[in-house]
């Protein structure tokens, strides 16, 4: 393999993802998208993005694979992400409701909140009244 091929490889696994903004993607999906690129390349290029803050990693899904999503440049940096654990479904935080939490963050625990590698995770609405269908 020479590096010229390497690096287009990652070109085109970078291009992707930055399609999958506000979208939860694994190595396995990624795979089936690349034909031209083996899954042992694709974790192997995913450690990489995740170390240059290009994505992150968030635990494991039913399966224990790795669940990735896309923080590089664009619209999404300055908001916190809320990810429902059940759909996959992505809401923003965002203006004054997001610096109101940073701002109480900050005066209560004496922390910077950085946005952009902060996600909360939970249920949306729908799918948390699936699951409890006495809740309001
Ligand atoms: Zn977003
Ligand atoms: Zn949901």
């Amino acid at each position: 393999m020479t590096t010229g091929y390497k690096t287009k490889a990652r070109a085109e696994l970078a291009e992707l993802i930055a399609h999958k903004k506000d979208k939860i993607f694994k190595a396995s999906e990624l795979a089936q998208e690349l034909s031209n690129s083996s899954l042992s390349t694709i974790y192997r290029n995913l450690q990489l993005m995740e170390k240059n803050g290009y994505i992150q990693s968030f635990g494991t899904d039913e399966n224990k694979e790795i669940c990735y999503r896309y923080i590089g440049p664009g619209d999404c940096q300055n908001k916190i992400h809320l990810i429902c654990r059940k759909c996959g479904k992505f809401f923003h935080l965002e203006g004054d409701a997001l610096q109101k939490i940073k701002k109480s963050i900050l005066k209560e625990c004496d922390f910077y909140v950085n946005q952009q590698e902060s996600c909360l995770f939970g249920y949306c609405s729908r799918c948390y009244q699936k699951e409890n269908p006495q809740a309001k």
